[in-house]
């Protein structure tokens, strides 16, 4: 496990959340991080709770009202048990990344196809949302393009559509934990956009000089998604040339056809696009470019939150971010009480 507790493999998952009763206290938690509040009339104080296990409702012991744990969550008046959705944000945000709807079924054992698919696409929208911060300041970043390639079977021969995607990413040392690394460096925030279609490699080479709308493009990528005076990393083509107007330090490799150059010039980017690749292709079997963007915000964000896992599967849930709930850890030895 984590230091905060969170099950780092789906066994430990398992034993940590091994029924709906479970879930529900962890529910509780969540909502009433200092204990029982009645939302009807405000009183504090330990509520009626019903005896069935798989129960999600509390009474408040005064007014009676009921309230229910998953009130403004994604699971809101829903049929299917806790441990299911649990589970299931649990594999979409760790374990398996863009798992397709029958792997999902066939691992929640699942009787029918379509619980599996309105539960996943349910997790999934938590995920799309597109974050807006900037990334960079103190950090150096590296901005690349590529193509993914689009859905192409059953639309006949030679059709293949291709999207350029525009990708910047944090370059962060790693030197925090004080420990010896392969890489001196790792990759920090992500961000992902779809735009227009752009030259490719070997156009770049023939005229390095293209640029207007598509420049235009790139820089807009750069001023939403960077803060301005950071460092950037681009490939020596023209389509960048605007950012030092822009107030960015550019760092622009000169572009020499040299393949090896551009790897150790931007080998975060390079290996993200790689697994991005990989990911559409082998998980989704190909993305329509009508819903690629979507599915880079849900990349992206699985992407910035791979070291808090925790924060991940509470946000798909819809479970309040501003609560600090008690670890794991801490629920299931029994040490952990609602303060009075
Ligand atoms: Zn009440």
């Amino acid at each position: 496990m984590d230091p905060r507790g969170f099950p780092t493999s789906l066994p430990e998952f398992q034993r940590v959340f091994p029924d709906d009763a479970a879930c529900a206290k962890y529910l509780e938690a969540m909502r009433w991080p200092t204990g029982f509040t009645c939302p009807k009339c405000s009183l504090p104080g330990e509520p009626y709770r019903f005896p069935s296990r798989s129960s999600i409702v509390l009474r408040c012991r005064d007014c009676k009202a009921n309230a229910s744990l998953t009130a403004g969550t994604v699971m809101q008046s829903s049929h299917t048990p806790l441990s299911t959705w649990f589970w299931g944000a649990y594999l979409v945000t760790t374990q398996t990344p863009g798992q397709s709807a029958l792997q999902f079924q066939r691992q929640l054992g699942l009787s029918r196809y379509e619980t599996a698919f309105q539960i996943l696409h349910k997790l999934r929208a938590g995920m799309v949302r597109p974050e807006r911060d900037k990334i960079g300041g103190k950090y150096p970043v590296e901005v690349d393009e590529c193509y993914v390639g689009g859905r192409t079977r059953g639309e006949g021969r030679g059709v293949h559509y291709k999207a350029t995607v525009v990708g910047a990413v944090e370059v962060r040392p790693r030197t925090e934990d004080g420990k010896k690394h392969k890489r001196s460096v790792y990759a920090g925030r992500l961000r992902l956009r779809v735009v227009s279609e752009m030259p490719t490699i070997e156009e770049k080479l023939v005229n390095p000089r293209l640029s207007g709308r598509e420049a235009e493009i790139l820089t807009t990528f750069v001023t939403d998604t960077v803060e301005p005076g950071s460092i950037v990393r681009t490939d020596g083509w023209g389509g960048y040339g605007d950012l030092v107007k822009f107030g960015y330090d550019h760092d622009s490799l000169v572009l020499g056809g040299d393949p090896d150059k551009a790897e150790k010039h931007l080998p975060m980017i390079h290996l993200i696009f790689s697994n991005l690749k990989a990911w559409i292709q082998g998980t989704h079997h190909g993305v329509s470019q009508q819903h690629l963007q979507a599915y880079l915000n849900e990349y992206v964000f699985r992407f910035n939150r791979r070291f808090y896992p925790m924060t991940a599967f509470n946000s798909v849930l819809g479970l309040a971010a501003h609560a600090v709930p008690p670890t794991y850890a801490q629920l299931y030895s029994g040490d952990w009480e609602h303060p009075v």
